[in-house]
């Protein structure tokens, strides 16, 4: 039986697991009530003293690497490494070939802005598309490969350059599920990455169960072997259990003092997120609700609701205002990946979960999930003013056409 939580709009059918209480209330939302009550002052002075070991004496190496995209919490995460903690960062970016034109700026603008290095892979196009083919045919994903090679790509990295220091921004089981205390400081492991962003399947997995897929398609998503990550002693920390994590608020910051761009999108009310990529908040989104009866305006409303900047009952009309909003870019991506709308839409109705979707005699497909089987109130839009999100995506078209040197890739 499908159990909401008392408090948020999360239920315990959350793919990374939620466990409730005898109120009735979350694990999400008991660990965030962690949030109000650490000591933060103290637990940034931690913070301080587990990476100072990682200072480069001579400067002849980086002190740590940090992932970013042109999106999500990347400026902030270099902001906290490069100003505030005084490291010297190597910034690395996996390509996702989804870039917007947004966040191909946002991400040149940081380097300049903070003054960094990147290093940007571009793994070769036709595996990324056979990857792409088969987990999308397989597991109902588009984002495999780029889940993957985002988080793997750090860690060769890591290894590579001989950094052993990986900075990361929230741990996404903390923060959606309280799968641990922040105190725990649970670090970066292989494990996590195979159960949970990759939807147990590893590079390895891939080959060995379909067989659309070669060595030379795969090796670039491997993670390094345990011995060359323990003789270097890389690790991988989370800056949300030592800082307290609230994006929204992030965000205004990052956009008032380094110029972060952001911008609308019709499946969500926030717009700070996912501004690098076509697909995240279309495509992937529409999978996600196929396969998990919920969207991802779900997590952000319920993000709202734990920093008490939303009720739930407005919450959860801005999921019903939003969740089944059509997509936009779904023709860049057949065209990128050379399938037509019937055979993707084909696809993608192979992935609809019958625990959420059921078709009628006539085809059509009716949603059951928990958004259509929780009714508050009418949806009433002024209900929805209580809440603002800054979308600042103009592009000053001289000026920043400067700023676009690493152009090549976006998916046109
Ligand atoms: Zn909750």
């Amino acid at each position: 039986m499908i159990k909401f939580c008392k408090r948020c709009l999360y239920s315990n059918t959350h793919p990374l697991g939620l466990t409730f209480d005898h109120e009735g209330i979350c694990s999400g939302c008991r660990i965030h009530e962690e949030k109000d009550k650490l000591d933060w002052a103290e637990r940034w002075e931690k913070l301080k003293a587990i990476i100072k070991p990682y200072r480069n004496k001579d400067g002849k190496n980086y002190d740590c690497i940090v992932p970013v995209t042109g999106g999500q919490d990347s400026y902030y995460i270099v902001y906290l490494a490069k100003v505030l903690l005084g490291l010297n960062p190597l910034l690395v970016t996996y390509n996702k070939y989804f870039n917007t034109p947004l966040g191909i700026n946002n991400l040149a603008n940081l380097k300049i802005r903070f003054n960094c290095d990147l290093l940007y892979q571009n793994v070769n196009p036709l595996s990324v598309k056979k990857i792409t083919r088969t987990t999308l045919r397989k597991l109902g994903s588009i984002y495999w490969p780029i889940l993957a090679g985002h988080t793997v790509f750090p860690v060769q990295t890591a290894v590579r350059f001989k950094i052993p220091l990986i900075i990361w921004g929230a741990h996404q089981g903390i923060e959606q599920v309280g799968m641990f205390s922040h105190l725990h400081e649970v670090e970066m492991t292989r494990r996590y990455r195979k159960d949970h962003d990759l939807m147990g399947y590893e590079a390895d997995d891939l080959l060995s169960v379909f067989d659309t897929l070669k060595e030379e398609d795969i090796w670039q998503y491997r993670y390094p072997m345990d011995c060359e990550l323990n003789s270097l002693g890389v690790r991988g920390i989370y800056l949300s259990n030592f800082v307290r994590w609230d994006p929204k608020k992030q965000h205004e910051e990052m956009i008032a003092d380094f110029g972060y761009r952001t911008a609308k999108f019709e499946r969500t009310f926030d717009t700070y997120d996912y501004v690098d990529c076509f697909n995240y908040m279309d495509l992937h989104d529409q999978l996600k609700l196929y396969k998990h009866g919920f969207s991802k305006v779900t997590d952000h409303a319920t993000r709202e609701i734990r920093h008490q900047r939303l009720s739930r009952e407005k919450g959860l009309n801005l999921v019903k205002k939003y969740e089944q909003k059509n997509l936009k870019y779904s023709k860049l991506f057949m065209k990128w990946l050379g399938v037509n709308e019937r055979s993707l839409q084909f696809i993608l109705d192979q992935h609809r979960n019958p625990k959420f979707w059921t078709q009628t005699e006539f085809g059509q497909w009716k949603f059951n999930g928990w958004s259509a089987q929780n009714n508050f109130s009418n949806i009433n839009s002024s209900q929805h003013s209580c809440i603002t999100f800054e979308v600042n995506d103009k592009l000053e078209s001289n000026k920043d056409v400067n700023y676009i040197t690493i152009g090549k890739g976006w998916s046109y």
